[in-house]
């Protein structure tokens, strides 16, 4: 719209796009935009635009470049800040979250919180429900996980994150605790994104180790178009070819992409990307350089003994160790930890 747009010529915009069948999106910024987030069938392009163009108040009308349109800087111009029980996620803040890989009990949870609160961290994660290669391997605490990350949360004060990995499992887990993980295995799983978006809950969805930004992104749509804007990234590396020294290869270009062209928190976690504890401290420092908005780490009073993880887990020293760097690189970057 140009700047002098009246609400009235807005409300115009938006009723002629109704009467086209779809649904119109305001955009309040430095001036009014409306945007329409949804596939428009190619019969209705042209003579959408030439009724739309010849209204008062409308300035110009363009499509938008990239397929995904909720998540686009197109579509909001002001960075997404997700804030969780006063805990800021995005746009200048730099968000620690740490915690075991697995819920194993309520001992090994509170030794994990009371660690990484000290050092400085602001999210308790832990999983429940664990998607593992082997189905031999541990497969979590289930709900008993749960009933625990909510105890220990509450007790040290924290916000809480743990994955979902199913549709019907999204109310129990929202139930339990702050923001629902998406693992990379479940990042194009449509019902359970669906589910999510309908629980109003933070969702921190993590790429799946093969998607392209695209992918990502059209995944994160699923979310935002449910109306669920608190939306945070996390790239968590990909597949690589060589696997021999890292499990994963931690896509770091991904963050500034992401950054440029969505308006989402970005996130690394720099614990699955490389899969290896001695070097999670290089790549949490390349992360803070490459511009996230904050680090998810794996942490374990015990890693040598997590059922899960291990040989990506740091010890608490070893955390405390990092956390100062962090400290140290996040403010000359002009972050500040949240
Ligand atoms: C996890 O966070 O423990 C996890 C399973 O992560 P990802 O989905 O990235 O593999
Ligand atoms: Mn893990």
């Amino acid at each position: 719209m140009q700047f002098e747009a009246t609400p009235e010529q807005v409300e115009a915009v938006c009723s002629t796009i109704r009467e086209f069948g779809l649904e119109p999106l305001a955009l309040p910024g430095d001036r009014m935009a409306v945007g329409i987030p949804s596939a428009i069938p190619t019969d209705k392009r042209e003579p959408l635009d030439a009724v739309i163009s010849s209204l008062p108040g409308v300035s110009k009308v363009t499509h938008v470049s990239r397929p995904y349109k909720l998540s686009s800087m197109e579509f909001r111009r002001q960075k997404t800040v997700v804030e969780v029980k006063g805990v800021p996620i995005g746009a200048g803040h730099f968000t620690v979250f740490a915690g075991p890989c697995s819920v194993e009990s309520y001992e090994q949870l509170t030794a994990s919180a009371v660690a990484v609160k000290a050092a400085g961290a602001r999210v308790l994660r832990g999983g429940a429900f664990k998607p593992r290669t082997s189905p031999y391997a541990f497969q979590g605490l289930g709900v008993a996980g749960l009933e625990i990350m909510k105890r220990v949360g509450d007790e040290q004060g924290m916000v809480t994150i743990s994955e979902v990995m199913s549709p019907d499992m999204v109310g129990v887990v929202a139930d339990h605790v702050d923001i629902l993980q998406i693992g990379a295995r479940s990042m194009q799983n449509y019902p359970l994104l669906i589910a999510a978006g309908e629980s109003g809950k933070p969702v921190f969805l993590k790429r799946g180790p093969s998607a392209t930004i695209d992918e990502f992104l059209l995944a994160a749509e699923y979310i935002l178009n449910r109306g669920n804007p608190n939306v945070i990234l996390c790239e968590r590396g990909i597949v690589g070819h060589d696997r021999t020294y890292a499990r994963n290869t931690l896509d770091l270009n991904a963050v500034p992409i992401l950054k440029e062209f969505s308006h989402l928190p970005v996130v690394v976690d720099p614990s699955h990307g490389v899969g290896v504890a001695r070097y999670v401290p290089a790549m949490t420092r390349a992360a803070i350089g490459a511009g996230a908005d904050g680090v998810m780490l794996e942490v374990h009073p015990n890693p040598k003994e997590a059922l899960s993880d291990a040989s990506q887990t740091l010890t608490v020293e070893q955390f405390q160790k990092l956390m100062d760097e962090v400290r140290r690189f996040a403010d000359a970057w002009g972050m500040s930890l949240a």
